[in-house]
């Protein structure tokens, strides 16, 4: 049988094998509510605060300042909304004008309710840059959200110089991790971070569970009310099982961290020199260099239209892949609001491949890859696209 390629990381990763060991005992024997005072409670309590102490580790915090959440994207919606309604005096809100819809969405909510917005565009490359959001910066600025690595292109941003220009404003700063964690350093101290929000299904951890990290001393208003769990912010019985595998993640990520990188900047590297030299219609969306170890999103030019095609294709032959993200997949038609935003011209920021990989990738999975690709593109029909000038 032929080998199946998945390269979709960034949507999402296959759960680890060892955090599904370490998940088992929860969904069975070991189903007690952490609030409860009995021994079946107190088991669930310890391994939430186990799992904390994980979780707090891979970005340098203290246990005490994770707050459990049921996803990266209510992660977000709690450090924004948080920051809003604890002051709403302070309405004007900053944002990277590339950052995932949990943001973009939450702050134009924000903004029906009397916040205002303003959003710094990256540059060609896809790269924020710390003087643009000062020059965005008022005397009423009450928060900055730039993300650690951007979901679309997988170009890093300069998460300590803006850190920094916060802390000297007085400015809160959130940094959206989601899929920075786990795959570059991450360190709220060092790179003066306010919030950062994470989630462990970005990182081989199971799905709807997420984290924010909030400093001490921050205060938000909670999202969620109810009975109080996690120091009032996010009210609701824990997800236990979840919570658990997500501290046995982030554990494995930052014990393989540095070695795992290495070893997906090589194979990514092996993939994007092999397509260039097979498929010269294709070139590279992002900073060639500032960007995740395995990440790779590509523009096919003259397919601009056929981009759903070639990923059905690619699909019959066992290979995942995706078009700019998979959150846009139901809006597959429209360009990406981060490939619009680095300045791409709305036709060719359709024709967007995206192709992440991830700890389980192999050399058998890019040789594969290159070996049906060229031969994909080739049955496309060549497509006349509208002049580029005219969009
Ligand atoms: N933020 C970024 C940068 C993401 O890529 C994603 C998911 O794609 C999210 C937030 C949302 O995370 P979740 O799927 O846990 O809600």
């Amino acid at each position: 049988m032929s080998v199946r390629v998945y390269f979709d990381n960034s949507a999402t990763t296959p759960l680890d094998p060892e955090v599904a060991r370490a998940m088992q005992p929860f969904h069975e024997g070991l189903f007690g509510n952490p609030s409860s005072l009995h021994q079946a409670g107190r088991e669930a309590r310890a391994a939430v605060e186990a799992a904390r102490g994980e979780v707090a580790g891979l970005v340098g915090a203290e246990p005490a300042e994770i707050v459990f959440t049921g996803s990266g994207t209510e992660a977000d919606n709690l450090a924004l909304v948080g920051a809003f309604e604890k002051d709403p005096a302070r309405r004007h809100f900053v944002a990277s004008a590339i950052e995932h819809p949990a943001v973009l969405e939450t702050l134009r909510h924000l903004e029906s309710r009397g916040a205002a917005v303003t959003l710094v565009l990256p540059d060609s490359d896809g790269v924020v840059s710390a003087d643009d959001v000062a020059a965005a910066l008022r005397p009423d600025s009450r928060l900055v959200s730039v993300m650690a690595a951007n979901n679309v292109v997988g170009t890093l941003q300069p998460v300590a110089a803006i850190g920094r220009l916060c802390r000297e404003r007085g400015v809160l700063f959130h940094t959206d991790a989601v899929q920075a964690a786990g795959k570059m350093p991450l360190d709220v101290r060092a790179d003066a971070i306010d919030l950062l929000s994470l989630s462990a299904h970005k990182l081989h951890g199971p799905k709807g569970v997420g984290a924010l990290f909030v400093r001490k001393g921050v205060t938000l208003a909670p999202v969620v009310h109810g009975g109080g769990q996690e120091r009032g912010l996010r009210s609701a019985t824990e997800n236990v099982a979840g919570i658990v595998g997500f501290g046995r993640a982030t554990a494995l990520a930052r014990a393989t961290r540095a070695d795992e990188a290495a070893r997906l900047v090589a194979l990514r590297d092996r993939l994007l020199n092999g397509l260039a030299a097979s498929v010269p219609s294709l070139h590279l969306l992002g900073h060639r260099f500032r960007r995740l170890p395995g990440h790779l999103c590509l523009a096919l030019a003259g397919h601009e239209g056929e981009t759903i095609k070639l990923l059905l294709a690619l699909d019959e032959a066992g290979i995942a892949v995706s078009t700019g993200s998979a959150c846009s997949a139901s809006h597959a038609s429209q360009p990406s609001h981060v490939l619009v935003a680095m300045g791409l011209d709305p036709i060719r920021a359709r024709g967007s491949l995206r192709l992440t990989l991830g700890r389980f990738s192999t050399d058998a999975e890019v040789a594969r890859f290159l070996a049906v690709f060229p031969n994909i593109v080739a049955s496309l029909r060549p497509v006349m696209s509208r002049p580029l000038a005219s969009a």
